[in-house]
């Protein structure tokens, strides 16, 4: 039978699983003979994790094993009923204790060996209240496993028992299928001393030591970081190839007035990456560049300054912002800093009469305008520029990887700017944005103060509106800012009216309060924050729609409810919103309950996105750091940027230095490298011509 048959199998005809277990199995993502090998364990037990109960003192956040010597279930004056068990190693005895579960008493035996990890309290003596608990077998039978105990993603009703036991019928058979399987070369592995596929997959079942298995989880990290970057080399190839045509001739005739009216010095970062910009646009290769810079850092004026020169070599600018208000505001800004130069720019968004797109498309491509700026609706109706030779986006995490593709695709190969205001690690970085050269604006400009962050619940909420007025009589503006997430839209729509309500005739009845959310028509949105620029608003209330890019230097106050429902980072995009002008801004996070105040501390402390960024990658983990409008996010299962950073370098090397010898990997030893690539990144290897 070939190999591939079994390992692709259902998990069904495996050893010890039958339909039930093979539909539990399912649940936990396990359908094959393969998923199982890969269905490893989220961490480990042994001697130096595990406690001996005598040592436990309160306050200890502990791990014990112990033999459960007796249990029972006992009701509380509440109504609710707690399960407890004492279980006894060879130090001594403890309680542990689960309020509200008494259905474990069915899970649980007298005479089982139980690992349970949780706080030790007091309570008539020292008790622990597991977090978790795992039965590992009989205490009568022989220790399975040895010193080394790993700890499976379980599902009820298939226990960490059962997982290890299935496992066991199967490993020895399933090991040796592997041997095959590994697309790399032994000497490949051999210089970064990486353990080949099979023998990497059995240490993380049956690890001999903690550290055993580390190192062979770096070695399936390394696969999962070898073929992103394969793919980013092929990408960063194929974007920035030779190509005739489009070269870019510094004249001066925008650059120089535009620089001499510009109403601010450039920063270092500013002039750096300009440099790197134009340096790109002045080669004859094509450009495919990330802007990154923190919220607030002027990435605009650095992607203007290289759509003029395009245009004063002759080419369109195209512009792409992910939101109505964020293309007008661009549009706006643009044209503002643009005046007496003479160059033309347009504005094209989707709310625009057909009639009056129509005429704004026939004037793109006849080539006479220069500057386009513009939200999808430029790739959804299929602009033709005459003569586009740079395409910019604007807050690319909100775009997708196609999209940058099908906006280069409205011309002939133009270059690529792409800009982000999320502040991450290199190394996020370069896994996210692999495929792009980079320039990093890492310097504020001058004159700004910093945004004092406070943390406040509804207590204080009188004080706050308090502070908002006296801001707003000492002419300023500000936001109250309302989280609405996707899965409780009409909820948080309802709560933000209902705030704008209130403020408008109760709180500040002598004010101007606007309402500003996604669903309002577009004109509305746009009457809104004219006036709000204008300053005839003074309280604007208004959902994450304001997130990204809106500047409105005036504004120095932002009030933001529910701040515990927000992800740092995106919190940090919000406050980014003030602190625009010289004036001292103020950011206060409303929040009840005392988990989120120490988490929201953190912005308190300090306003450096990268830190930023750590924390909340910390905390919630990697998909979660843009939100859910992240795209083309890579699902990893063993990279852990903090842990494999110099693994990643590693990979980068290995992946770019193929793809330079071998562009299209046609060579024997790179085939199975495409094989693997295609069938790991389907699609998207096919947007670059692999597969
Ligand atoms: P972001 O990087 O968040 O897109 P913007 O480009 O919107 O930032 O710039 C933020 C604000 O800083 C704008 O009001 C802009 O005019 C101003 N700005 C940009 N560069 C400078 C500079 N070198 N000196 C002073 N102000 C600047
Ligand atoms: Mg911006």
């Amino acid at each position: 039978m070939p190999i591939t048959f079994i390992l692709d199998g259902p998990a069904q005809y495996l050893k010890g699983v039958g339909p039930r277990r093979a539909e539990q199995l399912h649940r936990l993502g396990v359908r094959s003979a393969r998923d199982l090998l890969f269905h490893v364990p989220r961490r480990y037990e042994d001697a130096s994790t595990v406690a001996p109960i005598s040592g436990l003192e309160i306050g200890m956040d502990a791990t014990v094993i112990g033999e459960v010597v007796s249990k029972d279930v006992l009701p509380t004056r509440k109504g609710l009923r707690i399960f407890n068990a004492v279980i006894r190693d060879r130090t001594g005895l403890i309680e542990c204790s689960w309020p509200g579960q008494p259905f474990l008493d069915r899970s649980i035996q007298k005479g089982d060996r139980l690992l349970v990890s949780g706080p030790v309290r007091f309570f008539h003596g020292r008790q622990i209240q597991p977090r978790e608990y795992v039965v590992l077998g009989r205490a009568d039978s022989p220790d399975e496993g040895g010193l080394v105990l790993p700890i499976y993603p379980s599902t009820e009703g298939l226990s960490q028992r059962m997982i290890r036991l299935i496992l066991e019928q199967n490993l020895d058979r399933l090991l040796p299928l592997l041997v095959d399987q590994d697309p790399f070369q032994p000497d490949h592995l051999a210089r970064l001393d990486l353990p080949p596929l099979h023998e990497a997959i059995e240490t993380l079942h049956r690890p001999a030591s903690i550290a055993a298995a580390e190192r062979a989880r770096r070695r399936l990290a390394y696969g999962e970081l070898f073929f992103l970057q394969l793919l980013h080399a092929r990408a960063h190839q194929q974007a920035t190839r030779e190509r005739a045509g489009i070269t870019f001739r510094r004249t001066n005739a925008l650059i120089r007035p535009f620089h001499d009216s510009l109403p601010f010095k450039l920063t270092g970062a500013q002039k750096r990456a300009v440099r790197e910009i134009f340096a790109d646009m002045s080669a004859g290769r094509r450009m495919n560049r990330l802007l990154q810079g923190d919220v607030g850092s002027g990435k605009t004026v650095v992607a203007l300054l290289a759509m003029l020169l395009a245009a004063e070599s002759g080419y369109q600018a195209a512009l792409m912002a992910p939101t109505e208000l964020l293309a007008e505001q661009h549009a706006r800004t643009m044209s503002g800093l643009l005046v007496g130069l003479g160059v033309d720019m347009v504005l094209l968004v989707g709310r625009q009469k057909r009639h009056e797109r129509r005429a704004l498309r026939q004037a793109i491509a006849s080539g006479d305008v220069a500057l386009v700026v513009g939200t999808h609706a430029l790739i959804q109706e299929g602009v033709e520029f005459g003569k586009l030779g740079l395409a910019v986006i604007d807050e690319q995490h909100r775009f997708g990887v196609r999209q940058r593709m099908q906006l280069a695709a409205l011309g002939q190969e133009p270059d690529v700017l792409v800009m982000s205001a999320t502040p991450i690690p290199r190394s996020l970085a370069l896994t996210l944005y692999g495929d792009l050269d980079m320039s990093v604006l890492d310097e504020r400009p001058p004159g700004r103060k910093p945004i004092r962050t406070g943390i406040r619940d509804d207590a204080a909420r009188a004080k706050v509106w308090e502070f908002v007025r006296e801001q707003v009589e000492a002419g300023r503006q500000a936001y109250v800012v309302y989280p609405l997430v996707e899965e409780s839209e009409k909820v948080d729509l309802k709560a933000a009216s209902a705030e704008y309500d209130l403020l408008r005739t109760d709180v500040f009845p002598d004010l101007e309060v606007g309402l500003m959310h996604g669903q309002l028509p577009a004109e509305r949105k746009d009457q809104v924050m004219r006036a709000f620029v204008a300053g005839d608003i003074h309280v604007l209330v208004s959902t994450t729609v304001i997130e990204v890019g809106i500047d409105v230097p005036n504004a120095t106050v932002m009030v933001i409810e529910h701040a515990e429902r927000f992800g740092l980072s995106q919190l940090h995009q919000l406050r980014g919103r003030i602190g625009r002008g010289a004036d001292q801004s103020w950011c206060i996070l409303m929040t009840s309950g005392y988990e989120a105040r120490e988490r929201l501390d953190v912005l308190a402390r300090t306003e450096d996105g990268f830190e930023i960024a750590r924390a909340d990658l910390g905390i919630r983990g990697m998909g979660d750091l843009f939100g859910s409008k992240q795209h083309g996010m890579p699902e990893f299962r063993f990279f852990d940027p903090w842990q494999h950073e110099a693994l990643l370098g590693h990979a980068r090397r290995e992946a770019w230095a193929i793809v330079e010898a071998d562009p299209e990997l046609e060579r024997p030893e790179h085939r199975r490298y495409r094989d693997e690539l295609v069938q790991q990144y389907g699609e998207r290897a096919r947007l670059y011509d692999v597969g």
